[in-house]
C-alpha cells in the first residue's frame, strides 16, 4: 500500500524539475493533466508537501499568499529572485543578508537564526514586454 503512489510522486518530482521557476501545485497539475496523467490535485499536493519535507524541492509563498514549489538545482541555504509575471526564478547568495541576520539576531541574544529571503519582482523580459504594451496602447 506504501507503494502505491510512488511513480505519481516520481511524475511530480519529474513536472518540477522541468519547470523554469517556482510553480503552484494548480499549475503543477494543469501541465500533469495536459499529458493525461490522470494524477489528482491532492494527490499533487501532497506530493508537492513531501518533495519539501524531504529537502527535494524549495517552497515560499508567493506574496498572494499561494505556496510555490521548485525544484533547486542549488543545494544548501540560498535565496530567489523571482518575476512575479513569468515566474522565472534565479538563485542567489545574499552575503550581506547571511550577515546582517546573524548580526541582528546576535544583538537580541537570538542563537540558531534562520531566515527566509525571496525576492519578486519583473524580470527584465517582462519590464520589457509591459513598457512596449505602454507605448502601443
Ligand atoms: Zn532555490
Ligand atoms: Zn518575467
Ligand atoms: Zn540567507
Amino acid at each position: 500500500m506504501v507503494q502505491r503512489n510512488t511513480w505519481q510522486r516520481e511524475r511530480v518530482r519529474e513536472a518540477l524539475s522541468e519547470s523554469p521557476g517556482f510553480v503552484s501545485a494548480q499549475a503543477l497539475h494543469a501541465t500533469l493533466r495536459d499529458e493525461q496523467t490522470g494524477i489528482g490535485l491532492a494527490t499533487v499536493y501532497r506530493a508537492l508537501a513531501g518533495l519539501a519535507a524531504s529537502g527535494d524541492a524549495d517552497s515560499l509563498q508567493s506574496p498572494e499568499g499561494e505556496a510555490l514549489y521548485r525544484a533547486c538545482a542549488s543545494e544548501g541555504h540560498h535565496h530567489h529572485l523571482i518575476c512575479r509575471s513569468c515566474g522565472r526564478t534565479v538563485e542567489i547568495e545574499a552575503t550581506a543578508v547571511e550577515t546582517w541576520a546573524r548580526q541582528t539576531a546576535e544583538q537580541h541574544g537570538f542563537t540558531e537564526a534562520e531566515h527566509v529571503v525571496d525576492i519578486f519582482g519583473l524580470c527584465a523580459e517582462c519590464a520589457q514586454s509591459r513598457a512596449g504594451e505602454r507605448d502601443s496602447g
